[in-house]
């Protein structure tokens, strides 16, 4: 678990800015959600603290600890994207390990955190299988699985359920809310998806081109949104 603070954070591409000075603190442990239309800045947010995109102003720090030229490896950070993104060659396991192993992880350690993950993602079955063997949740959850070797601090989630159908979906959510639960670790999760966003989130950012509009929990931001802006997004329930 760790804080993780956002200070006046900017992001130029070229002349083009697209995000001006964000300005967040987020809690150890909390469960922190980014909703806001497409375009917004939420994937060059979340890009910007795991550390695969530099920063063009400002400052992120986690743990108390200014970020802004640790590499991405050493930020204790883990990212799961909407593309599962396996090694379509490897195992389920090999797949979960690969990251341990580049760290040079004592082979035994690697694999009690392999079957700790997948006993938590109840992949267990799965761990001999390949990827083309499994569903598009199955793989979502080996995605997950592969954060949770590496033990990180912060999880950061980037649309990680669109790909799936809504039933699968509405399962997986209640997975990350359990994981969440169970790891007790600071959670970062990008989505479009209200639902999504009101069931899991401690608090809600919205964000609107490149600037916070406002956050909250999902109930203060239903009751008393600042604007219509915010008003809108969070009635647009499906
Ligand atoms: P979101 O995830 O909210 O849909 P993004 O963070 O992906 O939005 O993008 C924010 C803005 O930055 C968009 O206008 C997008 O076109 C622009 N952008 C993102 N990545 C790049 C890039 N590599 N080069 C230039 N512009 C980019
Ligand atoms: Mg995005």
């Amino acid at each position: 678990m760790a804080d993780v603070t956002l200070r006046q954070v900017r992001k130029s591409y070229g002349s083009l800015e697209v995000v001006h000075g964000v300005d967040l603190d987020i809690k150890s442990g909390e469960f922190v959600v980014f909703v806001g239309p497409s375009g917004c800045g939420k994937s060059t947010l979340l890009r910007m603290i795991a550390g695969l995109e530099p920063i063009t102003g400002g400052e992120i720090s986690i743990e108390g600890r200014v970020v802004n030229d640790v590499p991405s490896p050493q930020r204790g950070i883990a990212m799961v994207f909407q593309s599962y993104a396996l090694y379509p060659h490897m195992t389920v396991y090999e797949n979960m390990a690969f990251g341990l192993k580049l760290k040079k992880t004592p082979k035994e350690e690697v694999d009690q955190r392999v079957r700790e993950a997948a006993r938590i993602l109840q992949i267990e079955p799965y761990l001999d299988r390949m990827p083309k063997a499994l569903s598009g949740g199955q793989r979502q959850r080996v995605a997950i699985g592969r954060a949770i070797v590496r033990n990180p601090k912060v999880f950061l989630f980037d649309e990680p359920l669109s790909n799936l159908d809504a039933s699968l979906r509405a399962q997986t959510r209640v997975e990350i809310a359990r994981l969440h639960d169970t790891l007790d670790a600071t959670m970062i999760y990008v989505t479009h998806d209200q639902v999504e966003a009101m069931t899991l989130a401690d608090r809600i950012v919205v964000l609107n081109a490149g600037n916070i509009e406002q956050v909250g929990s999902p109930l203060e931001l239903y009751r008393n949104p600042v604007n219509t802006f915010v008003a809108g997004f969070i009635a647009s329930q499906r």
